[in-house]
């Protein structure tokens, strides 16, 4: 854990939360699972669990969290073994950056955030003033994290870091959670009902684990709090932006910019920490993508699945979006969707056809033929997940063929 941050949007996405404003007056102060919430994401019983709560409630009291703050912040509270089952799991949501644009960008999503970053426009501008960070820049992490607020999770903190504390894989890391999530509680930032997130607890609009909450947290509205629950984000949004200012983020540097690679660009070149002058890229025939100038002084150039896909020159300030969660492809989305917000439009780069020979255009055909045709694949969004996987199968089960669960250009032919 470099800086105490990791972003679990896809987990957010994946369990599709909807939105969720805790807190408000009259709201019950107790963290109490969501009734919506699948049966491992609400406390089972486990001996072991509760023998380690009742000693890790002496370590917390020990470091002078009180009785009282222990006794509201572990009522309701409990083991909930679907937050193992995630943390186990992750690299299930290993994506390819076709994929992962395709599920954390879609069209729909830059029409309702462009919406969401005009109404937010004046304080993501205040921030920007204060901090450095580009408006779009924290409104696209917005948009990563919370679905621009309307996704922040439901699952209750106490109980996922306490779980995943006493599951010890990442033992440490989440009990140190778990004492900052304690601490939230008695200094009064949050009342208990507000501490809920995703399964690996991060809270809020940006999606801050309790740790990078007590390091970076700002009152920007000046109301006492610092408050990243509510229904307005500007401390979150301040939040996120002292985090990057905090690991380093330089003021007036873009991220970086999709480029065209010239013919015959060696792979052996690719790497964000291969960086060279900018101006070296430009003598090796590298352009910016619509004509653009080649921004910075000095960078690398990414191309996560391979030259002659969509390719990228990345800055610093990309390696510092890295700090706040550590996967390339989430950095390549926050700069995609920025460029998006602020008016861009889609990638110029073609990521052409897959593994299996098919377009995205193909796999949403696909998508839609099996919907079609009574076996729901879920979204057409083009991406293979385990729905669209479960209805190839089923499909290909009432049609007497092979059973594969793999798309391939003769099914959809068949389903044409
Ligand atoms: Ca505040």
């Amino acid at each position: 854990m470099q800086i105490g941050r990791r972003v679990f949007s896809l987990s957010v996405g994946a369990l599709a939360l909807s939105a969720c404003m805790p807190g408000g007056p009259g709201q019950p102060q107790v963290a109490r699972p969501d009734p919506a919430l699948e049966p491992g994401l609400r406390p089972q019983p486990n001996a072991a669990y509760d023998a380690w709560v009742a000693a890790f409630r002496d370590r917390a009291a020990s470091r002078g969290i009180s009785q009282a703050t222990l006794d509201s912040a572990f009522r309701g509270q409990g083991f909930l073994p679907g937050v193992i089952e995630r943390d186990r799991n992750q690299t299930e949501f290993r994506r390819s950056l076709e994929d992962y644009l395709a599920i954390v960008a879609p069209d729909d999503k830059i029409v309702f955030g462009r919406r969401a970053y005009a109404s937010q426009r004046s304080a993501l501008n205040a921030v920007e003033a204060r901090y450095g960070v580009p408006a779009d820049i924290l409104a696209s992490i917005w948009g990563l994290e919370s679905y621009f607020g309307t996704k922040k999770g439901k699952i209750p903190v106490i109980s996922a870091t306490s779980t995943l504390a006493w599951e010890g894989r990442r033992g440490r890391f989440f009990e140190s959670n778990l004492m900052d999530a304690l601490r939230i509680l008695q200094t009064g930032d949050a009342v208990p009902s507000q501490l809920v997130g995703s399964w690996a607890g991060a809270m809020g609009h940006t999606q801050l684990i309790p740790n990078a909450y007590q390091q970076h947290a700002v009152d920007f509205d000046g109301d006492g709090k610092r408050d990243i629950w509510s229904a307005n984000p500007i401390d979150a949004f301040a939040t996120t932006a002292r985090f990057l200012t905090n690991a380093g983020w330089r003021k007036g540097l873009n991220w970086g910019q999709e480029v065209i690679l010239p013919q015959g660009f060696s792979p052996s070149l690719l790497g964000r920490r291969s960086k060279r002058a900018v101006s070296a890229w430009r003598d090796m025939g590298v352009r910016g993508a619509r004509g653009a100038a080649l921004a910075g002084s000095s960078a690398g150039i990414i191309a996560p699945m391979g030259v002659g896909r969509p390719a990228f020159l990345v800055t610093h300030n990309f390696d510092m979006i890295l700090r706040y969660n550590p996967s390339e492809n989430y950095g390549l989305g926050v700069g995609y969707m920025a460029g998006r917000l602020a008016g861009a439009g889609p990638l110029v780069g073609q990521f052409g056809r897959d593994a299996t020979g098919l377009t995205l255009e193909d796999r949403k055909a696909l998508q839609r033929g099996l919907s079609r045709a009574g076996f729901d694949a879920g979204t057409p969004d083009g991406v293979i997940g385990k729905k669209t996987i479960a209805a190839i199968e089923a499909y290909q089960r009432a049609q007497g063929l092979g059973v594969t669960g793999q798309p391939s250009r003769a099914l959809l032919d068949r389903l044409g």
